[in-house]
């Protein structure tokens, strides 16, 4: 056996964390959270908690609605 250099040399990055929000993988641009939607979703949750301002009309869904 001639070396002992072991592959260790390579630092070891943060482990990677998943959305707090969502549950994937969080990405590096948002860290910790995977997409800037789940940034925003956790931002408004906590300007809405803070200030009561109107957010962004966001898709709208008609769930939930009884027609008839
Ligand atoms: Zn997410």
């Amino acid at each position: 056996m001639a070396g002992s250099e072991a592959p260790d040399k390579i630092t070891p990055l943060r482990p990677k964390r998943p959305c707090p929000e969502c549950g994937k993988p969080s990405a590096r641009a948002f860290y910790p959270f995977c997409s800037r939607r789940c940034k925003d979703i956790d931002l408004n949750r906590w300007l809405s908690g803070a200030y009561a301002i109107p957010g962004p009309p966001i898709e709208e869904d008609e769930d939930g609605r009884s027609s008839e």
